[in-house]
């Protein structure tokens, strides 16, 4: 049974991939309230959804606490700030996610606020709520056209790809919601449905502020969800299938950061190294199973402990595997 952990208030938001924010040295920050996800796709790099083996937590953040957090993190960006509201999961199972939207675009430094799912919870009144309080940008994820073959690439019985591209046409012709179609390219199991995709997008007016599509290669992930029928593209592969549907379409799909206006931008530094050894307190449960939550002494930044479940309350030493933006992980050391 996976636990659900509220994040007290008095943890801080940075550290980990699972809740929080991401700062990754440019101008997007990657906002975490959540980890739920209604799907249980078959090539999860996150193991997300009700069929999760390997979760042992999911994490809800307090609106104003990440409030907070974004705030002050904004603040160190300057201005042109993208709030791109992504999760491991699904944002949209978020429970005031429509607040949440409207709280960032407030924010003077906040330029965009988009927003990455694949759909399964949208409908007419949630897609209103999100253009009213500022939402900028969908990247809808739309991985087959086919109902059979996208509800087993979903893993979930009643998943129906034709009510999301309904709503992806609402999207488009009723509101000022930009919209990016982004696919997670399965080799081979929807290579034949790449190119309707893109039709799709086409058909639909995806793209206005930005690139129409955006197709995502599904990668090997230690703990995401293995499927043998997948087949895992090497990057040259990808570009070269990419490449020749752009002649063949006439549509450009191989994208640069500066597409979305994405560029180097003043960064809270974590004051680690990689391989240090530092004494961290134990504040909850891991995210996966073998693994704990954990905050540095100064209550600064959470640690992702692996290998350990380990009581709430201790302090132990441990040696940092990982300190990339902003994100530390870290194993019991002696
Ligand atoms: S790929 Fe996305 S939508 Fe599918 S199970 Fe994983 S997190 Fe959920």
């Amino acid at each position: 049974m996976v636990e659900c952990f509220k994040v007290p208030d008095n943890l801080p938001l940075v550290g980990t991939v699972y809740f929080g924010i991401i700062d990754r040295g440019t101008n997007v920050l990657q906002i975490r309230p959540t980890t739920f996800c209604p799907l249980s796709c078959i090539f999860c790099s996150t193991d997300a959804g009700p069929n999760s083996k390997r979760r042992r937590t999911e994490y809800l953040v307090e609106l104003d606490h990440i409030m907070d957090w974004t705030s002050y993190l904004v603040k160190i960006k300057g201005e042109g700030v993208e709030a791109h509201i992504d999760t491991v999961g699904d944002p949209l199972t978020y429970p005031k996610i429509v607040d949440l939207v409207h709280q960032i675009r407030e924010l003077e430094e906040v330029a965009t606020v988009s927003m990455q799912t694949h759909g399964h919870l949208l409908n007419e009144k949630v897609i209103d709520d999100l253009e009213q309080a500022g939402l900028s940008r969908i990247n809808l994820s739309i991985d087959a056209l086919d109902p059979q073959l996208a509800k087993r690439l979903a893993g979930t019985e009643n998943y129906n790809v034709n009510r999301v591209i309904e709503m992806a046409k609402y999207i488009t012709e009723n509101t000022s919601i930009d919209l990016l179609i982004a696919p997670v390219w399965v080799h081979p199991l929807n290579d034949l449905e790449m190119e309707k995709i893109i039709g799709l997008a086409k058909e639909l007016g995806a793209g206005r502020n930005c690139p129409p599509l955006g197709i995502q290669k599904c990668e090997r992930h230690k703990f995401g969800r293995r499927v043998k029928e997948i087949k895992f593209m090497t990057w040259y592969e990808f570009y070269r299938r990419l490449r020749e549907l752009e002649l063949r379409t006439g549509t450009k799909l191989i994208l640069k950061a500066s597409d979305f206006g994405i560029r180097p931008a003043t960064t809270l530094r974590a004051p680690y190294q990689k391989w240090e050894k530092i004494s961290v307190n134990v504040v909850g449960p891991g995210w996966f199973k073998g693994e704990s939550l954990a905050v540095t002494r100064d209550k600064r930044w959470v640690v992702t402990i692996v290998g350990a479940e380990l009581p709430e309350g201790s302090e132990v030493n441990v040696r940092l595997l990982r300190v990339k933006d902003n994100i530390l992980v870290a194993t019991i050391s002696n």
